[in-house]
């Protein structure tokens, strides 16, 4: 969508986002119709197609930005619920849920007494959490945000133990940035079985034999592209 004159491989075909098929381009288009003055906002973990009809996209870290930036007080906001009951505390939009509950498989396996008991093994942790988390989560967390913000805050933290809400997988990262804390997964099986599909073996059949093209129709290509042009100009914009 952002680079149409590259070539996109994806490695496993069959690596989909559950959470982004829940919102499929036709309900965001009924949605449309049965709020005619709202403004649609979506995260960008949705299809293309969806992408197509909303008026910009969003990321976890900047969704409640976005909002305010709409001219419209309501707006349908998708497909995350959990991220919405998030961003509700930094706007004052009237904010509609599309799908009703979309929600990201791997972070609704938290739970609030497991996190809880992690902490009473180790008080002194500091409890990072996404906002793709349910509220009970995010409640019991001393800081929720975005994959990059969470990054950020473990590298400024003066604490010298994390427990990490997020799949697994950033955990990996989080160790690169800084070795000399502990980071502990708030659950070890948040694993999002679709992202593991990439392996290395299958990114380097990938390349060599430059499988599997990604194709976006020119004209969703270039709604998508509008959608999140928004969302580049709004941050422009704010820094
Ligand atoms: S962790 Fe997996 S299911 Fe959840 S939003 Fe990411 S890709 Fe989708």
């Amino acid at each position: 969508i952002l680079n149409s004159d590259k070539t996109v491989l994806i490695p496993d075909k069959n690596a989909l986002c559950p959470m982004a098929a829940m919102l499929p381009a036709e309900l965001v288009q009924l949605y449309r119709e049965k709020y005619p003055s709202s403004k649609v906002v979506l995260y960008i973990n949705t299809l293309a197609e969806a992408k197509a009809y909303c008026d910009a996209v969003c990321t976890s870290a900047n969704s409640a930005e976005i909002m305010n930036r709409m001219d419209a007080k309501t707006i349908l906001f998708g497909p995350d619920w959990n991220l919405a009951q998030y961003a509700k505390d930094y706007t004052d939009k009237t904010l509609v849920s599309i799908p009703k509950f979309g929600f990201c498989p791997v972070h609704m396996l938290f739970n609030k007494e497991a996190i809880l008991s992690l902490k009473k093994i180790h008080p002194d942790a500091e409890v990072l959490a996404h906002p793709e988390c349910p509220p009970e989560i995010c409640e019991v967390a001393d800081f929720v945000g975005s994959t990059s913000k969470i990054y950020r805050q473990a590298l400024v933290s003066k604490s010298r133990k994390f427990i990490v809400a997020t799949e697994v997988g950033l955990i990996h990262r989080l160790k690169k940035g800084r070795n000399d804390v502990v980071f502990i997964p708030a659950y070890e099986e948040a694993v999002c079985a679709h992202m593991k599909l990439h392996t290395l073996e299958k990114v380097y059949l990938s390349l060599k034999h430059m499988r599997y093209e990604v194709t976006v129709p020119p004209k969703i290509m270039t709604l998508a592209r509008n959608a999140v042009d928004v969302m580049l100009n709004t941050r422009e914009t704010l820094s």
